[in-house]
């Protein structure tokens, strides 16, 4: 009998997970798809919004604030790419700048700290390549930037590392409730459990439906983007956002903690998984980025990609405790600022877990630590060393972003480790460069085969089923 069963493994999950196992606790987190991180939480802008946005007092403002300041904290306890580098709404003309005041004043009441409305000229005099368009700016300094995969890679790898149980390609296709919870997977493995948490992204509504759950119906909302090679990277230094909308946070440019740009994203109601991206969509990106930051070269284009929102019709988080099955706990449409607001809603779970019962006794042993090699990192005094005591770390593998072969073995025998092309490239940005693994797949194909000690036609680039190779060529 498990005490929690955490259903999903994105950022929501692992951060309740994280935070569950401080606590002598049996935890199971079941996720439906090859590797954690690989729903919302792998395709986002990646910011660290500072919380002017959301309206003050609600949930998500308080979760808003306090998630940005741990994000950075653990961060850089568990050695997550992150940067606080401060971002810019930009306003065009008398009614922006009425909304730059709203945001002000939204953001002043939810404590954000290092806020300002500057002139145009100054916001010019901080990003240079900003249009001459732009009239005014809300400079906010406590925003950021993260590796949104590997922030829940992170934590996700500290609650193993505590003894939590991770089911990957386990799908939860039914939830009993009796004297406890009896909840069915895919593959006909049956958890029984005191107490569940729904953190299933975009299908939060499907799973609360499993227990006769209707507070809430998730409306799919695509958000496509360009991603531009390193050369376009430092076209701006902060986050350039416009105006919000009820749809979304607007376009945005911004620097990634790798070095490239990002812009995107819009905002179309779609089909749930449904990550396709169309040329009007893109179209309608590009266009509007250039309003803000006229100078960008899409030439420099390296991937478009498109991530989904769990939007619902409320303007808020849907947290709570279910009202048709007691012990149920739902962690459901955390669409943005969601990522920011991770690991205060793991806290505020936890929290709430206690109060429904859930006896939460501190583990001595726990460790809140996780090591990361990054290579390229290294001094060369470093890199000698390494190399002398693995001579994998002396062979580079992806030349776009130099990443080893070392880098590479220890991703596929990390505490949660790679099983596809994909989730190699997350834990150590192999194939992440401008050639986009048009160099490097083969190679890592085949270095996954021979650790896996499975068939190179075995490899799968993501989900099962994305088999990267079909057979080999003298056997057809
Ligand atoms: C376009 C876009 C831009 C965004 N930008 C930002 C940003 O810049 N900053 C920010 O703070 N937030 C941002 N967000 C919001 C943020 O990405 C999300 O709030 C966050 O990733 C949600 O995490 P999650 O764990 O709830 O969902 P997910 O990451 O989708 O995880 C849910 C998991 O549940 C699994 N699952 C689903 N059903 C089942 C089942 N039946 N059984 C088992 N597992 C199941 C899925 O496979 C998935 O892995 C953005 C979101 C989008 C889409």
């Amino acid at each position: 009998m498990y005490d929690v069963v955490i259903i999903g493994c994105g950022v929501i999950g692992a951060a309740a997970a994280y935070e569950l196992s401080r606590y002598d606790l049996k935890i199971a987190v079941l996720e439906s798809e090859n590797d954690v991180a690989t729903g919302s939480s792998k395709a986002n802008s990646a910011i660290l919004h500072a919380g002017y946005d959301p309206k003050p007092g609600t949930l998500m403002a308080k979760l808003n604030v306090e998630g940005n300041e741990l994000a950075f904290r653990i961060a850089e306890k568990l050695h997550v790419p992150a940067e606080r580098c401060g971002s810019l709404v930009v306003a065009f003309d008398e009614k922006d700048e009425e909304h730059l005041n709203e945001l002000y004043r939204r953001g002043i009441e939810n404590g954000v700290p290092g806020l300002s409305i500057i002139s145009g000229d100054k916001a010019r005099e901080l990003e240079p390549n900003l249009s001459e368009e732009v009239r005014s700016a809300l400079l906010a300094e406590s925003a950021g930037i993260i590796s949104p995969w590997d922030y829940t890679l992170a934590m996700a790898e500290v609650a193993v590392k505590n003894g939590t149980e991770l089911f990957l390609n386990t799908r939860v296709t039914s939830i009993e409730k009796g004297e406890c919870f009896t909840v069915r997977s895919s593959k006909g493995k049956t958890f029984k459990t005191r107490y569940v948490i729904n953190a299933a992204g975009v299908n939060s509504d499907v799973v609360s439906e499993m227990v006769g759950d209707r507070e809430f119906s998730v409306r799919p909302t695509a958000g496509e983007y360009y991603l531009l090679d390193k050369s376009e990277g430092e076209r701006v230094s902060r986050v350039i956002f416009q105006c919000p909308n009820e749809l979304g946070k607007g376009v945005l440019v911004s620097r990634t903690v790798h070095g490239n740009l990002i812009v995107g994203p819009n905002a179309v109601e779609t089909d749930r998984g449904n990550t396709a991206t169309t040329r009007e969509g893109l179209a309608f990106v590009q266009e509007t980025a250039k309003r803000s930051v006229p100078g960008i070269q899409f030439r420099e284009n390296i991937r478009n990609f498109a991530g989904i929102r769990a939007n619902t019709e409320f303007d808020e988080f849907c947290i709570g405790e279910s009202r048709s099955a007691k012990g149920f706990l739902n962690l459901g449409g955390i669409k943005s600022p969601g990522l920011t607001a991770a690991a205060a809603i793991g806290r505020y779970a936890a929290g709430l877990l206690k109060d429904m019962g859930l006896e939460l006794i501190e583990k001595e042993s726990f460790d809140d630590t996780r090591e990361a090699i990054r290579f390229k990192e290294l001094s060369d005094l470093e890199k000698n060393e390494l190399i002398k005591r693995d001579p994998a770390f002396g062979r580079v593998i992806c030349r776009c972003e130099t990443i080893t072969e070392g880098e590479i073995v220890a991703a596929l025998h990390s505490v949660i480790p790679a099983r596809s092309i994909n989730g190699v490239k997350r834990r150590c940005n192999a194939g992440m460069g401008r050639c986009q693994g048009g160099f490097c797949s083969p190679r890592v194909c085949r270095i996954i085969a021979r650790e896996l000690g499975i068939d190179e036609t075995e490899v799968v680039e993501e989900k099962e089923g994305s088999n990267v190779l079909y057979s080999r060529l003298k056997e057809v």
